[in-house]
């Protein structure tokens, strides 16, 4: 396997593109929208000078990076000579749904459809094609260059070999990968979003304050993070409708999301993206917690 396609551009398509590109794997990298490619290009290409300042890659690995990545706005272009594509475009049902069909005329028939969906049933997305046993979940994590695991989902009809193969392939990039059966929200965000919710549900009962549920969770609990912060890095709208789509799947008040953090993402706090979530980054307190640092 040479050519990769990956669709979608934003935070997760230009780090998955980032990481095969630098394992020697060409890379089609597609968008629908142009800026969206020359910003992920631009990113790239900065996270890649980091590694080099970190003495974690050469120039010479830099560029070659770069260049195995192409860059493309039409599906039926970036993909006709991959053996994988990875769609990592906005999470919305209808668009994937309307992706993987498109996805399913186009490209040959062997090729191994990926989506890095956080929520959406494999299941439901690989129906829409003829070929489901070739439909697979792959659910790399933020920032994905840095991050060691690798969801891999099996959907209902996934076959063994396709499975085995994106294992072995998650290997090859220097990835851990853990398989896990279709059901919503995986493992990894059925686990952590809960946790999520409890935390604002916490804090909407009046037990303790933002600050303090966070302390409590990184030095208690030796978490890296606290929940509240996390949710903000992840994006609370993210945060909602994961939860909303365990809630639909299971049927089961356990993962009714707190009103609050509806309440939150129907006021637009999206968490780090709008500036505001259950903290501040808008550009007046940055410069205020910088100003800080040099006292
Ligand atoms: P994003 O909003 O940063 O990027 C989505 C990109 O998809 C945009 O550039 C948009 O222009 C592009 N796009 C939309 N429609 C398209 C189409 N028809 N064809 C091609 N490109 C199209 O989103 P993201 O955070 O990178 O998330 C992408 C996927 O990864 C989602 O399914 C999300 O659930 C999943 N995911 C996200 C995270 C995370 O931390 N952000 C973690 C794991 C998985």
């Amino acid at each position: 396997m040479k050519n990769i396609a990956v669709i979608g551009a934003g935070t997760m398509g230009n780090g998955i593109a980032h990481t095969f590109a630098q394992f020697n794997f060409n890379v089609q990298l597609i968008d629908v929208s142009q800026k969206a490619l020359d910003k992920s290009i631009a990113v790239i290409s900065k996270n890649l000078d980091r590694m080099v300042i970190k003495e974690k890659i050469t120039t010479a690995d830099k560029d070659r990076t770069l260049t195995n990545i192409t860059t493309y706005t039409s599906i039926k272009e970036g993909t006709q000579y991959a053996s994988l594509v990875i769609e990592a475009a906005t999470e919305n049902l209808d668009l994937k749904l309307k992706i993987f069909k498109e996805l399913d005329e186009v490209c040959p028939d062997d090729t191994i459809l990926a989506t890095n969906t956080s929520s959406i049933s494999i299941t439901q997305i690989a129906g829409i094609t003829s070929r489901p046993d070739k439909v697979i979940g792959m659910h790399f994590m933020n920032p994905v260059p840095l991050m060691k695991l690798v969801e891999i989902i099996r959907g209902y009809n996934t076959s063994d070999e396709v499975s085995k193969f994106i294992v072995d392939l998650s290997k090859k990039v220097n990835k851990i990968p853990v398989e896990v059966n279709d059901y919503p929200g995986f493992v990894a965000n059925r686990i952590l979003l809960p946790m999520i919710n409890e935390s604002i549900e916490t804090l909407y009962n009046g037990v303790a304050g933002v600050t303090a549920i966070d302390t409590v969770m990184k030095l208690g609990m030796a978490h890296p993070m606290g929940p509240l912060q996390l949710a903000d890095f992840i994006g609370l709208d993210v945060c909602l409708s994961i939860l909303e789509v365990m809630y639909n799947g299971f049927k089961n008040p356990k993962y009714a999301p707190c009103p609050l953090l509806v309440n939150m993402v129907s006021a637009g706090k999206l968490g780090v993206k709008s500036g505001e979530g259950f903290y501040d980054y808008s550009e007046s307190r940055k410069a205020e917690k910088i100003a800080k640092q040099f006292e």
